[in-house]
Formats: C-alpha cells, sequence, structure tokens
C-alpha cells in the first residue's frame, strides 16, 4: 500500500481520536477505501472552488494511500493540478480516474450532484463554510479564501468519520452546516460581507509557524485585498513527520526552514514577510522594544502562550489544537474578558521538567525523577546503557534509539520522544503529546487568519465573543463562540488581574 513516508504520525495522530485504536485495523481501512474530489465547471472555474480544491487536495493526500480525482463537467484541467499537488505530499499515492474505483466517500465541490456510498458537499460564499450531505452547496467567485478553506477543513473531518465510522464515538456527518468566519456564528446566525477592495492589516507578529501557521499562511497568500507586514517568528526546521498536518509542506520541504517556507509562500502578495528564526524571547529582545500591537499565536504549549502574554501585546490573536477541540480565542489585557494568560494558567499543580521528562520515558519512582533532575543539570551523553534501559522499560527499538546516545538527555528526549521512536512502539496510546489531525490544525489557522484578517480596521462592524471552539470529531454544533471573563474560578490569579501588569498595559497603549 502506497502509505506516506510520514505515515506513523498520521497513524499516531489517528490513535487518539479514535476509540480501541488497532493499527492493523486502521491501515487495513486505508487499504481498501478511496477517497474522491470530485468537482464540475463551476467549482473548477469559481475562485473558492479552486482553494476549496487545493485545501481538500493537501489534507486528503496526507493520510490517504487510494484517491480519486473526478472532473464532472468542463474541461477538467484542474485534475492535473491537484494529481501533482498531491504526489509531491506523498510521492507514492495512488490516483484513480473517473471509473477506476468503486466511489467509497467522496468530497465534491460545485453544483452538479454526485452518486457514491457517502456523499460530502462543500462550498462557501466569502466568510461562510458550507458542508453538506444532502445537495451539493456552490462555491462564489470571491477572492475571500477564508470561507473555502474552512468548508474543506469541515469536509474533510467529514470524510474521516465516514471513512472511520466504526470507531469514533460520533460518526454522525454534517447534514447542513455553515460556519461564518466574520462573525464565527453557525446557520442562519452567520454573517457575511464582501471583502472591502484594501484592508491593511497592519504589523503582525505571527508566533509560530508550525502546522497551525501553515494554514494561517495557506489563507494569507490566497486573499490579494490584502496588505501588511508579517514578521514570523520560529526557530525550527521542517522535520518530515510535520508532513502529516503542515499544509503548506512537499516532501521536498523536508528539513527546510519553516519561516523561510512562509516567506516564499507570500512572496508574490501584498504582505511583507520578514523571516526570525527564533523564539518569540529571542525576537522580544532583539526587536529592541516591547510594543507590540497585534500579535498572532500558534504555539504549542501553555508555557508559551503565557510568555506571549507576558510581554503585554495590545491584543492577541491566539489558536489551538487539544484533545476534543480547537479553535481561536481574541485578548486585551484591560477590561473584564480574559487574557490569553488566563485561558493557560495551570488548573492544579504546575509539574516540573523533570517529572515530566521522566514521564515520558516511563521512568518510574521518586529515585528515577531524581536521577532524570541530576542529567538534566549536568548535560553529559545519556550513554549506552541508559538508552537500552529506556529501550527495554519503554518496549522501544533499540537500534533507532542508539543512534541518539551521544546526546544530553534534553536533546535525546526531544528525538527519542518528539522524533517518535519511543511512540512507535505504542502506536500513540497513552502519550501525553498531542499529534491533531491534518484537518483539526488547519481549521485553526484557517480561523486565525480569518480573526486577524476580520479585526483589521474597515472589516467587521462588531467583535466576536472571547472565544470560538469546534470540535471537528463531531456535528458543527449550534453555538461555537461564547465570553470568557478574568477571574475563572479554582485557577492561580492571573496577571492582567494585578495592578501593577494593568499600569504596564496602559502606559504602553492609552494616549495621555
Ligand atoms: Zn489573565
Amino acid at each position: 500500500m502506497a502509505l506516506a513516508p510520514f505515515f506513523d504520525r498520521a497513524r499516531q495522530s489517528a490513535s487518539q481520536v479514535m476509540r480501541h485504536f488497532d493499527a492493523q485495523a486502521f491501515e487495513r481501512r486505508l487499504s481498501e477505501v478511496v477517497v474522491t474530489i470530485a468537482f464540475d465547471a463551476t467549482g473548477e472555474e469559481s475562485i473558492e472552488g479552486q482553494c476549496a480544491l487545493d485545501m481538500a487536495a493537501r489534507l486528503v493526500a496526507r493520510l490517504y494511500p487510494r484517491v480519486a480525482i473526478v472532473p464532472l463537467s468542463g474541461t477538467g484541467e484542474l485534475s492535473g493540478q491537484l494529481a501533482d499537488l498531491m504526489r509531491s505530499i506523498n510521492p507514492e499515492i495512488e490516483i484513480f480516474a473517473e471509473g477506476d474505483a468503486r466511489h467509497g466517500v467522496a468530497l465534491v465541490v460545485g453544483t452538479t450532484a454526485f452518486n457514491a456510498d457517502t456523499l460530502i458537499y462543500i462550498g462557501s460564499d466569502r466568510w461562510v463554510a458550507s458542508v453538506s450531505t444532502t445537495a451539493p452547496r456552490g462555491s462564489g467567485n470571491s477572492n475571500n479564501p477564508l470561507g473555502a478553506g474552512a468548508a474543506a477543513c469541515i469536509g474533510t473531518a467529514n470524510v474521516f468519520r465516514a471513512v472511520f465510522a466504526d470507531c469514533v464515538d460520533r460518526p454522525e456527518l454534517d447534514q447542513d452546516a455553515r460556519l461564518s468566519l466574520l462573525n464565527f456564528e453557525t446557520g442562519s446566525r452567520c454573517a457575511n460581507a464582501d471583502m472591502p477592495r484594501a484592508v491593511d492589516m497592519g504589523l503582525v507578529q505571527l508566533v509560530g509557524a508550525g502546522a497551525i501557521g501553515n494554514a494561517f499562511v495557506w489563507a494569507m497568500a490566497r486573499a490579494p485585498n490584502l496588505t501588511g507586514t508579517l514578521h514570523v517568528i520560529d526557530h525550527e526546521p521542517i522535520e518530515m513527520t510535520n508532513l502529516q498536518r503542515y499544509v503548506l509542506a512537499c516532501i521536498k520541504h523536508d528539513k527546510a526552514s519553516k519561516v523561510e517556507l512562509v516567506a516564499s509562500t507570500l512572496a508574490q502578495t501584498g504582505i511583507v514577510v520578514h523571516p526570525f528564526r527564533c523564539t518569540w524571547a529571542g525576537y522580544v529582545q532583539g526587536i529592541g522594544h516591547h510594543r507590540f500591537e497585534r500579535v498572532a499565536v500558534a504555539l504549542d504549549t501553555a508555557r508559551d502562550r503565557i510568555q506571549v502574554q507576558s510581554s503585554l501585546p495590545h491584543r492577541i490573536y491566539n489558536a489551538w489544537t487539544q484533545t476534543g477541540d480547537l479553535g481561536v480565542s481574541r485578548h486585551a489585557f484591560d477590561g473584564n474578558h480574559a487574557c490569553l494568560a488566563c485561558l493557560y494558567l495551570p488548573a492544579g499543580k504546575r509539574r516540573s521538567e523533570d517529572e515530566i521528562i521522566a514521564e515520558e520515558l516511563r521512568l518510574i519512582g521518586k529515585a528515577n525523577i531524581e536521577r532524570t533532575r541530576a542529567m538534566l543539570y549536568h548535560g553529559e551523553p545519556v550513554g549506552e546503557a541508559f538508552v537500552r534501559e529506556i529501550a527495554a522499560t519503554a518496549e522501544a527499538d533499540v537500534d533507532s534509539l542508539l543512534a541518539f546516545a551521544s546526546l544530553p538527555l534534553r536533546a535525546f528526549r526531544q528525538r527519542a520522544i518528539c522524533g517518535n521512536a519511543i511512540l512507535k512502539a505504542h502506536d500513540g496510546n497513552g502519550s501525553d503529546i498531542q499529534v491533531p489531525m491534518a484537518f483539526q490544525s488547519a481549521l485553526a489557522g484557517v480561523m486565525l487568519a480569518a480573526e486577524v484578517v476580520a479585526s483589521s480596521p474597515g472589516v467587521r462592524a462588531t467583535k466576536p465573543g472571547t472565544r470560538t471552539v469546534v470540535d471537528l470529531m463531531r456535528r458543527v454544533p449550534s453555538y461555537v463562540t461564547s465570553e470568557v471573563l478574568k477571574g475563572i474560578p479554582g485557577q492561580a490569579r492571573c496577571i492582567c488581574e494585578d495592578a501593577v501588569w494593568q499600569d504596564i498595559y496602559h502606559g504602553k497603549f492609552t494616549m495621555a
């Protein structure tokens, strides 16, 4: 079977959203099913239809080894482009033409009905994404890619729930879902508008060019009315495992710099990109001032997010994926509403680095935590004996771990845990490390882009509530957006409830 080179990571990600995960059954199902992407002339010719097909192809190719691309009318010229795109992500992917395969699950763009065991029609009208199992949705011809991008993510989530209906808790599909990325409401409450002819988003910092950052940039690159400056901050290169959910990344980008991929993607747009290959802390230090107007946060950890909030930007837009949901949140620092740190304060006792690493390496007991602490402190190579011990307790492949024996513990942990060598033996079960599905990270990133565009001057009249939450492992619910106030019960006091911090914030952003 033509599984992608980064398939281990895809399997790990699936294991976290399926119950009683069985790796063999999972692969067997993938070897049987053909996922079809079908489109008619209206889908192929409309700008939003092209965006939806592009995103759908990028998402489908990262998991499914057998696909069909079926033009229902028109020239079908897009078929070749979509096939090339999918092969650039998984060179081994099997691509069938019309008639070569039975259509099990089909994602359909356009206004033409199709015939398959399971049909998922996706479409969009500017800011509004539309997904249905009953009738074609049609795609608008605006130059707003946000509704189309979101529709492709929600549609691909429906494909996953349909293909693995026996193994997910809520396999029901979206019969008729609409989500507005302008006011972040659903159904009849969806707001919509034309994109103004020129939208200046000003200077925005994008912190994190990972899975969410990739989808953010995918959307920005397809919004020609947009101008502004983007400082992209990420210190890491792309690893092969990242391809499981980085929508911009193809096989050829393995080992490339994440921020350079962003810069090259936006090169022909009205957005001026400055790549910063460093962490947020390094960026703040290097830039020499602490006045940030609009910061888009696409980071992985609570600690990193609290660090961004601690530098007191005027406005923060935050996107996340976690077990159970994904979303976007909007923050100032003053007023009654939660700041970003409020959402990420630890509810219980914060665990230390040595406790976390010891647990990840399956080193149980107080003596092992002390030993881990000492190894972190001394920073010497972990050595062969340690590697053999870890491989035995974690039931991991000793040969793949021995390659890292000359590294100190922190680096060893990064290669062994984050590089997947240990989790491989466990198929991801029981791990703390969350690996979202590609469609989850992609929707979070498209929503983050929408929030940054919508909050630019002259675009949206009314700001939505603090937080928008979507769980793509079930139907889109009626309400996705709500307010969150400061002082969440049961949590530690936040910096935004402290008068000294408030004074600093007001000193920066209030005109005298
Ligand atoms: Zn707060």
